[in-house]
């Protein structure tokens, strides 16, 4: 492949039908998002300097690039960093990919943390598992003044979700602490919390060996597993409402798509109202959220 020095316009045309043969989805973008990466240019750049020959060492790390991607390896990792909510993230392999679907739950975060005709000062959301940190940074990108207390059971994902936090200047009003589900978090938070968010592992157990392989071999395990029926996450979750949240508290989770029963009664059971259901872009029930039931005063 690329025998001889080839320009911008015949490598990507070419890398296009390679990976489009060899079974990657969106093959066009995937070449040129690899080669912006290797000659350091956005993509419209590629366009705007499409007759320019590459080096003879740009090409060696093209070629590289295109062989580990037609062999299984995620784009994002490839490149270290992926698009999400218009900034971009760094995910060095062995982490999580954030899915395009979970800006479905940020957009609806945002509305909760900004309801209309109501001001909400300094709001605290909690995170439980921030993978390379998209949710809880892009809240804090988006709302003013919003404070965010994030976890992950893996310590190498807080480091990185800190790392992405001061990349995009919002690290002074978050803080990333390593544990599993609230068990890093300071008593002191306990009734204060006013949006609980989670993108939990929420794959059954059972199915994830049939997700497709650049899933399985790339992804870590714990970010997808989510228990015999995918839905442990979803009741430990729930169990923590009535600690964290504060009186008007809320809760928003990304769901798998044929989980928006299962999780409705979960939240119900544990006393939850105004349980609502968002779908995402592909019409799947994608997103739940729900309030905290009123404090019993009598
Ligand atoms: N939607 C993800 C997938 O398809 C799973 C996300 C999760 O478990 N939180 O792999």
């Amino acid at each position: 492949m690329f025998a001889e020095l080839k320009t911008v316009r015949e490598l990507i045309q070419i890398t296009s039908k390679y990976l489009a043969d060899k079974g990657v989805e969106s093959p066009r973008l995937n070449a040129e998002r690899l080669l912006g990466d290797v000659l350091s240019l956005p993509r419209i750049e590629l366009y705007l300097q499409h007759d320019r020959p590459l080096s003879a060492a740009e090409l060696d790390r093209y070629r590289e690039y295109v062989r580990r991607r037609a062999a299984g390896e995620p784009l994002q990792t490839l490149i270290g960093t992926t698009e999400f909510y218009s900034r971009s993230f760094k995910v060095p392999a062995g982490v999580f990919i954030p899915r395009p679907e979970t800006e479905v739950l940020v957009e609806r975060c945002v509305e909760l943390l900004t309801p209309e005709g109501r001001r909400l000062v300094s709001p605290q959301v909690l995170e439980i598992g921030c993978g390379c940190g998209v949710i809880g940074i892009s809240l804090a990108a988006e709302v003013p003044a919003v404070q965010v207390v994030a976890t992950d059971v893996d310590p190498a994902a807080v480091e990185l979700s800190a790392h992405n936090a001061r990349r995009l200047g919002v690290a002074g009003r978050m803080t990333f602490l390593a544990g599993s589900l609230f068990a890093p978090v300071s008593a002191t938070l306990a009734g204060k919390v006013d949006l609980l968010v989670s993108n939990p592992p929420y794959i059954p157990a059972g199915e994830i060996d049939s997700l497709p392989a650049e899933v399985v071999e790339h992804e870590p395990r714990a970010a997808l597993d989510g228990g015999s029926d995918g839905l442990d996450f979803y009741r430990a979750l729930a169990a923590g409402l009535a600690k964290w949240l504060g009186p008007e508290g809320q809760v928003a989770v990304e769901i798998g798509a044929e989980q928006a029963d299962g999780v409705t009664e979960i939240f119900g059971r544990s006393g939850c109202r105004d349980i609502r259901v968002r779908r995402d872009y592909n019409d799947l029930p994608r997103v739940v959220t729900a309030r905290r039931a009123a404090t019993d005063t009598g």
